[in-house]
């Protein structure tokens, strides 16, 4: 509803103190010191980094099994549970020779993660049937362009030499289960 409030402003003229600047300047100045001598709030990354939970949620990993063999069977169930859609692949099927490279008869030939869609949810994680992808407690590299934010299979996939540890992840039971190998799924 309008009204008819009004208010008058007035110029208020400055005082002597107002005028000379001077205690302004001064106070500023003592609460820039003040800040000096407190404990800073920020931390110079990355060189130091803060201590991060065990169950962060960072850059993900595509598993391989104990013989090196890439777990993905591209089934597509960590795209459908993505809220971002933030996953996209190509199946391809596995061809006679490749057993050591690809676990299952069909695996992704292209696994994408737009890691600007990503928010880190996890959901990729739990909807994984084959314990393929992980999030892990890296944290993902700046980049100038969108394209650079667009992980391929070569930033995903750990390497054979350099095995991305994901057990703290896991619960109890997941562990105990895999130590049952005579489950196919787990061997
Ligand atoms: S962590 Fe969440 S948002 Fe990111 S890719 Fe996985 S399901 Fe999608
Ligand atoms: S990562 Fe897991 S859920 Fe996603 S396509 Fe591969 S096997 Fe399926």
């Amino acid at each position: 509803m309008l009204t008819d409030r009004s208010k008058v402003v007035v110029k208020k003229e400055m005082t002597l103190t107002e005028r000379l600047y001077l205690p302004a300047i001064v106070g500023g100045i003592l609460i820039t010191i003040r800040h000096f001598f407190r404990k800073s709030a920020t931390i110079r990354y990355p060189e130091k980094k803060r201590e991060i939970s065990d169950i962060w949620r960072g850059q993900h990993v595509l598993k391989r099994d104990d013989e090196g063999a890439e777990r993905c069977t591209a089934c597509g169930l960590c795209a459908v549970a993505c809220p971002a859609e933030a996953i996209t692949m190509v199946a391809a099927e596995r061809k006679p020779g490749e057993e050591k490279l690809y676990r299952e008869e069909k695996y992704a030939s292209t696994y994408e993660i737009n890691m600007l869609r990503c928010i880190f949810c996890g959901l990729c994680e739990e909807a994984c049937p084959k314990e393929a992808i992980f999030l892990t407690d890296r944290i993902i590299e700046t980049d100038y362009t969108r394209k650079g934010f667009v992980f391929g299979k070569d930033k995903l996939v750990e390497p054979v030499a350099e095995r991305v540890d994901v057990t703290k992840r896991q619960t109890k039971d997941v562990l105990d289960f895999k130590k049952h190998k005579e489950y196919s799924h787990n061997k």
